[in-house]
């Protein structure tokens, strides 16, 4: 897996998750990628600043827990995620998208075949690929 940080028309910036820099092009050539903010799906690559060394001790220590450890920040990130969201398996499409008619706030991740994705971006749906497996499944 690897990470973009992706930004749209608006300027709006966001990570996403691909398999691989292709998944990237195949999914940006057609029209999948969206911004989460404004729903934009002209979207493209940020382009990286260069690390800039930080003057106070207090923001490198910050900086290097959040970008030295890679996996660190994922165990971080997907810990979060559980906290705040059901894992609903491959139920997923249908509960998001009754999620998003109620205009709940809740949040839920689990499997989607693409074709189900690109029917829930059609209809406006929000949803990002997710960077990890979930737990639930981890001993599939
Ligand atoms: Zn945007």
């Amino acid at each position: 897996m690897i990470v973009y940080d992706l930004v749209c028309e608006q300027a709006h910036r966001f990570e996403a998750w691909f398999g691989s820099s292709r998944d990237f092009d195949d999914q940006q050539q057609r029209g999948l990628l969206e911004c989460p903010l404004c729903g934009s799906t002209k979207v493209g690559k940020a382009v990286m600043a260069p690390a800039v060394p930080a003057k106070s001790n207090q923001q490198t220590e910050r900086q290097s827990l959040a970008n030295d450890d890679p996996m660190a920040r994922l165990l971080m990130l997907q810990r979060a995620f559980e906290a705040g969201s059901d894992y609903v398996g491959d139920r997923f499409a249908a509960e998001a998208r009754a999620i998003h008619q109620a205009g709940e706030a809740r949040s839920v991740h689990g499997e989607a075949t693409p074709d189900e994705v690109k029917a829930l971006r059609e209809d406006g749906v929000p949803l990002l690929p997710l960077p990890f497996r979930p737990r639930a499944r981890s001993d599939a």
